[in-house]
């Protein structure tokens, strides 16, 4: 190799690129670092207090001129990095949906990362694209979705960052459908309108906005009060009345565990509607779809063969660290109509002729890393066993919650709980009560717990999913919450 075009590295190990035996002397420092941190989590505060501002205050406001030490940067996480943190990890982190990881999870990312390679084109990486088809095929197995969504057959799966990302995508691509193309040549042409329930997640009306249909695209269907799930019949009211005012309805967002309660829409039902007004069916199941490796949960997943497209993300509840979104389309020759550009400079024999997978087609990016090697770390090393075994433990330590908050009178449950997350509050007690109690216990710094609101009310929700919760830290987050309530009812009291 010529290195002449390179400015000489000084001799020091610092300013200069890595040999091998530096970069596995740090490399293991840092899984050291990485391994000392997980076991030092039970002892951390899950979401320490830290005033904004603090941690840029605690980094120089200029670049190094030179290069430092690498034990130097690697001192810093502890001084700066760690203390400001709010631990994902932690087994008493209990807050709005897990983003749990896994050791073979982050071997793979950090494989991928020492791979560097782009995989936008088959041809750039031919791994990359081919293990990548294959995971999402294991995956669709595992979920037993229909099989219309497996590389066999018309459609397929792909990695997106994440599930706004696939709601975009899923959106382009009814576009096209729905406009038969005309929106690929000129744009938008009509008043297209997507549809979600009231519960729906906010990346539906972001979508719509980039999509150029805008916030007035948007129809947020009536949900059931008591269920939380979209109503069918509102669903076909608002369908008929738009399409009588002339509007195009191009998409219908359902989901399955929506973020506020995991509410589960009726997905089949929906669908056949879909189907009746040729609309585009999405199913977003970001969080809950990981539930479905377990055939005694699969039930939520009923009416999904209606689906044009699905999603869920393996980096909130399956060990897969963020970002990985698996998407699937039925028809993936019309997702890819939608999004295909070809300049000159990634013409290759192998894509003019047809007989590969280009995912660039599938995303809204060019680019793309080589996120399948953490997919297949994770499915290799858990097999479904192992997998089933993590989700079950999460849904039978929310369950015991949910009998503790039931057998308690001065709490109530506020939706139902399927699968890891319990939405609960203080009964006939005021927001400013329960919001009181939601700061006591994440003061604690033992548990941490988030909120949202159902029929206007400020409700409590505990999400259960990382990896080294235990039902002691559960018993714990409990205790706590009662010790509150207690001490919250008594100063009410007086
Ligand atoms: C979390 C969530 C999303 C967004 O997920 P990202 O992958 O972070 O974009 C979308 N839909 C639902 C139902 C969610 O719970």
């Amino acid at each position: 190799m010529t290195d002449d075009h390179l400015p000489t590295a000084p001799a020091s190990a610092a300013g200069g690129h890595w040999d091998a035996d530096e970069f596995r002397r740090h490399g293991y420092a840092v899984v050291d670092w990485i391994a000392d941190y997980w076991r030092s989590l039970d002892g951390r505060q899950v979401a320490p207090a830290v005033d904004p501002g603090a941690v840029a205050a605690a980094l120089p406001s200029a670049p190094p001129g030179t290069g430092e030490p690498f034990e130097a940067i690697l001192a810093d996480l502890d001084r700066v990095v760690a203390p400001a943190l709010t631990h994902w990890q932690h087994p008493g982190f209990f807050g709005y949906f897990p983003a749990n990881i896994s050791g073979p999870s982050v071997l793979g990312d950090l494989v991928s990362a020492g791979l560097g390679v782009q995989g936008m084109l088959w041809a750039t990486s031919p791994a990359c694209t081919e293990v990548e088809t294959v995971m999402l095929d294991w995956l669709a197995q595992l979920l037993d979705l229909p099989k219309r969504f497996r590389s066999g057959s018309p459609g397929g799966g792909v990695i997106q960052d994440s599930a706004s990302s696939a709601t975009l995508v899923a959106t382009l691509a009814a576009l096209h459908r729905v406009s038969e193309g005309r929106w690929r040549g000129t744009g938008v042409d009509g008043e297209y309108v997507v549809y979600t329930s009231s519960q729906g997640h906010s990346s539906i009306e972001k979508a719509a906005r980039i999509a150029g249909l805008g916030d007035d695209g948007v129809r947020l269907v009536e949900a059931d009060p008591d269920s939380l799930a979209m109503r069918p019949e509102a669903l076909r009211a608002a369908l008929a009345a738009d399409r009588a005012a002339g509007r195009r309805p191009a998409i219908v967002v359902a989901t399955i565990g929506t973020t506020s309660t995991t509410a589960i829409d009726p997905v089949e039902q929906i669908g056949r509607i879909c189907a009746e007004y040729g609309v585009w069916l999405h199913v977003d199941a970001a969080y809950a779809g990981a539930a479905a490796v377990c055939p005694e949960l699969r039930w939520t997943h009923a009416g999904l063969e209606w689906a044009d497209s699905y999603c869920f993300d393996p980096h909130k509840w399956l060990l897969t660290g963020f970002d990985c979104d698996a998407f699937w389309v039925a028809d993936r020759a019309g997702l890819v109509e939608a999004l295909t550009v070809m300049p000159e400079y990634l013409r290759n024999a192998v894509t003019d002729a047809g007989a590969v997978i280009d995912y660039r087609d599938w995303q809204v990016p060019l680019g793309r890393r080589f996120r399948a090697l953490k997919l297949w770390f994770v499915l290799r090393h858990y097999g479904a066993q192992g997998l089933q075994a993590h989700i079950r433990s999460a849904v039978a330590h929310a369950a015991w919650f949910a009998d503790q908050v039931r057998a308690d009178d001065r709490f109530e449950l506020v939706a139902p709980a399927p699968f890891s997350l319990v939405c609960f509050r203080l009964r006939e007690q005021s927001d400013e009560i329960n919001s009181a109690l939601l700061a006591s216990v994440n003061a604690s710094g033992h548990a941490f717990l988030t909120h949202t609101r159902v029929a206007g009310r400020f409700t409590l929700r505990l999400a259960v999913g990382a990896p080294r919760t235990e039902r002691r830290h559960v018993a714990d987050a409990w205790r706590l919450l009662a010790d509150a309530a207690t001490a919250l009812l008594a100063r009410d009291r007086r």
